[in-house]
C-alpha cells in the first residue's frame, strides 16, 4: 500500500531526522529549481547554513563550477550513465504495511523480492543501493535521502497492495508538486520531486509498458498519485505496487517476483540514455 503520511513540518524545510540523514551522508541537497534558463548549477558548500533548507536553486549568481554553461547538456558539470539505483522495500519494523487474511505482511513480501529485483538490475549492470537490508523501518526521510545522497541515482519503492486485480502491476509517479520557492529562492524538503517529474514519468512509464507486457491487466501507462515516498526524493523516482495482498497464498504473489524484477531492471535499462547526470549529488537534471 502507498502511504501519504503528511508528517513533515509546516513551517519547517527539512526535519531534523533528515538533516541529520544528509549530514551522515554528506548530502547537502543543494537542488537546482527547474528554470527555462537552465543556468548554472547550485553546487553545495560547506557554506550551506545548517538551519537553512537544504536545496537552493539556480537564482542565487554564485556558481562554483568553472566552465559550466548554460547548455544542459555536455557541460563539466554532467555527465551520462546512470549507475545507480536505489531500492526501498517499503514499510519493515513496526509498520508491516498491508496484511493479508492468511498472516502474509508487505513488509516482508517486497523485502523478498527485492532480492530478485537487486539481481536482475546488477545483471544490467546497475549498482544497486538498499534503504533497508532486514526487518527495520527506516524513516521516509532517510529512505529519500540514500537517492538524494547519491549522483544521478534512480529510485523505486515496492509495494504490495491491498486493491486491484490479483496478478496485476500499477506505476505510480508523484502528483504534481509546484516548486514552491521561498524568497531566498530555495524549494522545501517536501517538493523535492517537483524537478523530476518528467523524468519520473518517463521513466514510470518504461517500467509499466513492460510490466504491462508481462501482467495482463496492468495499465498500459504510470498513473500519478500523492505518495509521500516520492515527494522527497530528489532523482527520477516511481512506486512499484504489485495487486494484491488478499491472495490466499503468498506463493501467487512470489511468483510475481522475477517477472517484476525484470521489468524493473529493463525499464531502468531503457531509461538510462534518457538520464544526464548531474556531478553534484541532488542537482535538478
Ligand atoms: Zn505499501
Amino acid at each position: 500500500m502507498l502511504l501519504d503520511v503528511r508528517n513533515l513540518p509546516r513551517n519547517g524545510f527539512l526535519s531534523p531526522l533528515g538533516m541529520i540523514s544528509l549530514l551522515v551522508l554528506s548530502a547537502a541537497i543543494l537542488l537546482r529549481a527547474q528554470t527555462s534558463t537552465q543556468s548554472q548549477p547550485a553546487v553545495p558548500t560547506a557554506q550551506t547554513p545548517a538551519t537553512a533548507p537544504a536545496i537552493s536553486t539556480a537564482s542565487s549568481p554564485q556558481s562554483g563550477i568553472p566552465g559550466s554553461t548554460t547548455s544542459p547538456f555536455g557541460t563539466p558539470s554532467q555527465r551520462s550513465g546512470l549507475s545507480i539505483v536505489v531500492l526501498d522495500p517499503a514499510h519493515g519494523g513496526t509498520d508491516p504495511g498491508a496484511r493479508g487474511t492468511g498472516g502474509i505482511r508487505e513488509s516482508e513480501i517486497v523485502l523478498d523480492m527485492a532480492v530478485q529485483v537487486r539481481r536482475a538490475l546488477e545483471l544490467q549492470g546497475f549498482q544497486v543501493v538498499q534503504t533497508r537490508q532486514g526487518n527495520d523501518n527506516p524513516s521516509f526521510d532517510d529512505r529519500s535521502a540514500r537517492a538524494n545522497a547519491q549522483r544521478g541515482a534512480v529510485f523505486v519503492t515496492l509495494h504490495i497492495s491491498s486493491t486491484g486485480l490479483p496478478g496485476t502491476v500499477r506505476v505510480y509517479v508523484s502528483s504534481e508538486l509546484p516548486p514552491l520557492t521561498d524568497s531566498k529562492g530555495l524549494i522545501p524538503w517536501d517538493r523535492a520531486q517537483a524537478p523530476f517529474l518528467s523524468l519520473s514519468r518517463k521513466f514510470g512509464d518504461l517500467v509499466q509498458g513492460l510490466l504491462a507486457q508481462r501482467f495482463k491487466g496492468s495499465p498500459p501507462t504510470a498513473q500519478a498519485a500523492t505518495v509521500r515516498q516520492l515527494r522527497t526524493t530528489a532523482a527520477p523516482a516511481i512506486a512499484v505496487e504489485i495487486s494484491s495482498i488478499v491472495v490466499d497464498d503468498r506463493a501467487q504473489l512470489d511468483h510475481m517476483g522475477q517477472g517484476v524484477a525484470d521489468a524493473i531492471a529493463e525499464g531502468a535499462a531503457a531509461f538510462r540514455p534518457m538520464y544526464v547526470v548531474p556531478s553534484v549529488p541532488g542537482v535538478a537534471p
